[in-house]
């Protein structure tokens, strides 16, 4: 492999099913470009070393999933765009000896349910459940919405809290309790409600069931099976979406990140559909 061929991977932990190595391949494939991608799963214990190896150049960029994205933020040199308001990231460009960090998933979001026409209006209500790494990206989009009035709720309302004082001065944003009925109240007059935990039906105070006609409802979860608040919110004739066209995004603009090129967009679709399908 010479010096100019992409070393790309993916650093998180209990990352054996992600198939960001199958999008990323399909990538560099379909555009002529020469590399590698692969899974790094790395224990805590061992991410000082990950980040030493980075710095060394064993790699030219990588992606970071739960649970680094803060973590891998505060290793950066420096942090561009979305990366910088939140603190966190999910793709870093190694530049020298210099991590360059930055965050697609606000952008991948944007971009996900833009293409499925379900991009808030103007001075809709959001309601976004959870408070951690893609909760932020998902609430910090939303808020590029003009006139916006969101609402984040979580379990630990510090975290709901620490959220909302982040994107404090980017319109009406403020937190619910992490109540059924508060969820539910809030859930009435909201346009749209987003699943950002990695929790599903059995475990939120959260019924799409109840949520009022018109109301979509997006789980940034994906997988293999259809995801339950997305099977629940359908059967109950609401628009829903799970979490894979934002994965498919956000892996794209990465891909634009690292490479300076729009990726193949179809190309990279078909392979990873092929992927959650197997
Ligand atoms: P984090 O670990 O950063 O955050 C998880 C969030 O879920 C926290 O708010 C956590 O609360 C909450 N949570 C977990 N379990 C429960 C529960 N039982 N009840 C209530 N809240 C719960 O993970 P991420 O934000 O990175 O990822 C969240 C989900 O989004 C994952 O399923 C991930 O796969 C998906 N994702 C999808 C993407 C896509 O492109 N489609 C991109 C990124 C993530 P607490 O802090 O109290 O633990």
């Amino acid at each position: 492999m010479t010096d100019t061929q992409l070393r790309l991977c993916l650093v998180g932990a209990g990352i054996s099913h992600s198939p960001s190595a199958v999008m990323h391949q399909a990538a560099m494939e379909a555009s002529g470009i020469e590399g590698s991608y692969v899974l790094r799963d790395v224990p805590p214990a061992e991410l000082d070393t990950f980040v030493d190896e980075l710095r060394a150049g064993r790699y030219t960029g990588c992606n970071v999933t739960a649970p680094y994205k803060a973590l891998m933020a505060a290793a950066c040199d420096c942090l561009e765009g979305d990366a910088e308001t939140l603190g966190v990231v999910n793709t870093i460009t190694v530049r020298g000896d210099r991590l360059v960090g930055s965050t697609t998933d606000a952008d991948g979001f944007e971009l996900a349910l833009s293409n499925r026409h379900m991009w808030p209006r103007q001075g809709a209500t959001a309601l976004v459940l959870g408070a951690g790494g893609a909760a932020a990206a998902v609430a910090l989009a939303l808020t590029r919405v003009p006139l916006l009035r969101l609402r984040i709720a979580a379990r630990r309302p510090e975290a709901a809290d620490t959220l909302a004082q982040r994107l404090h001065g980017s319109g009406d944003i403020a937190t619910v309790p992490w109540e059924r009925d508060a969820i539910a109240r809030e859930g009435a007059h909201s346009a749209i409600v987003v699943n950002a935990t990695s929790a599903g039906l059995d475990a939120l105070p959260f019924d799409p069931r109840a949520l009022p006609t018109g109301c979509s409802v997006i789980d940034i979860r994906y997988g293999p099976r259809p995801v339950d608040i997305v099977s629940a919110a359908l059967e109950s004739g609401h628009r829903a979406s799970d979490g894979l066209e934002m994965l498919l995004q956000q892996g794209l603009l990465s891909f634009s990140v690292w490479t300076g090129v729009a990726a193949p967009e179809r190309a990279v679709r078909n392979a990873l559909m092929e992927a959650v399908q197997a």
